[in-house]
C-alpha cells in the first residue's frame, strides 16, 4: 500500500479526539508531501537538524512536533517554528525552550517526558520528578512555555501485559495531576503509542499517537530512537 493509503486508513480507524502525529524522521520530503496532499498537517520528527531542513523546504502549514531526546544547545534552531516538543524532561531544557520562546515573541508548547519503561535507556522524569518540577516557583515564572500534557515510550516488547502496564501508569499520573492550577500548564494532551503498541495505548486513554513505519515503511536502518 501507498504511504497515502496507510496513513488514511490508521486515520480513518483513530477516535475523532486522538491526534495522529505521522513520524517521518529519516524519510525524505517526497514522502512528506505524499501524505500531505492527503489534507494531513501534522509530522514528527526526532533530529532538529533535519526538522528544520525539512521545514524550510515543504509548506509552511505544516505543524512540526519534536518528538526526540534534545539537546539544550539545538532548541534555537527549531524555536521560530515548531509546534509542540515531546520529550521535555529537565528544568534546564525547560529554562532554554522558555528562553529562546521568549527571544522568538511566542509561547513553546510543550510535553513532559515521563519514564515508563524499563529500560535503562529511555529517558524521562518519574512522577515524584514531574510534581516537584510543577511545584517548583522556577517552572511557575516560564512565561514563554506552556505544558499541554506527558509523552511516555513503552518498553520494546511484544509483552500485551507489560505495555498495558506501562500505559496504565502514565494515565494514571497524568489523571493525578491534570487539575493542578499552574498557568503555564494545562495538562490535554497525552502522548502515547506508535506503530506497534498503539491500539493498546489507546486503550488506555492516549489521546495522541505517534506513528512512524506503519505509514511511511521501515526506516533504512535502526535508530536509537530517543537520542538525536
Ligand atoms: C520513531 C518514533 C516513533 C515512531 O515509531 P514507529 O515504530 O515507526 O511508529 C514514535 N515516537 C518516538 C519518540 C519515536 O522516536
Amino acid at each position: 500500500m501507498s504511504i497515502s493509503e496507510n496513513l488514511l486508513k490508521i486515520k480513518n480507524k483513530l477516535p475523532t479526539n486522538v491526534t495522529l502525529v505521522a513520524v517521518s524522521k529519516t524519510k525524505p520530503s517526497s514522502d512528506i508531501i505524499e501524505a500531505y496532499t492527503t489534507g494531513h498537517r501534522i509530522f514528527g520528527e526526532n533530529k532538529i537538524q533535519e526538522m528544520v531542513a525539512k521545514y524550510k523546504e515543504l509548506p509552511k502549514d505544516i505543524e512540526w512536533h519534536m518528538i526526540g531526546h534534545i539537546q539544550r544547545n539545538k532548541v534555537k534552531y527549531m524555536a521560530s517554528f515548531v509546534s509542540l516538543i515531546h520529550a521535555v524532561d529537565s528544568l534546564r531544557l525547560l529554562k532554554e525552550i522558555n528562553k529562546q520562546a521568549l527571544k522568538n515573541n511566542r509561547i513553546i508548547n510543550c510535553l513532559l517526558q515521563i519514564k515508563i519503561a524499563s529500560e535503562e535507556s529511555k529517558f524521562g522524569l518519574t512522577e515524584n520528578e514531574v510534581s516537584e518540577l510543577l511545584a517548583s516557583e522556577e517552572f511557575k515564572s516560564y512565561q514563554n512555555i506552556k505544558i499541554e500534557g506527558l509523552m511516555g515510550m513503552a518498553t520494546f516488547t511484544d509483552n500485551q501485559e507489560q505495555l498495558q502496564k506501562e500505559f496504565r501508569l502514565l494515565k494514571n499520573i497524568f489523571d493525578t495531576i491534570c487539575n493542578l492550577d499552574i498557568a503555564n500548564c494545562q495538562l490535554e494532551i497525552l502522548s502515547m503509542g506508535m506503530s506497534d503498541d498503539y491500539p493498546i495505548a489507546l486503550e488506555n486513554g492516549s489521546n495522541m499517537v505517534r506513528v512512524g513505519s506503519s505509514i511511511f515503511g521501515k526506516r533504512a536502518y535502526s535508530i536509537n530512537f530517543n537520542k538525536n
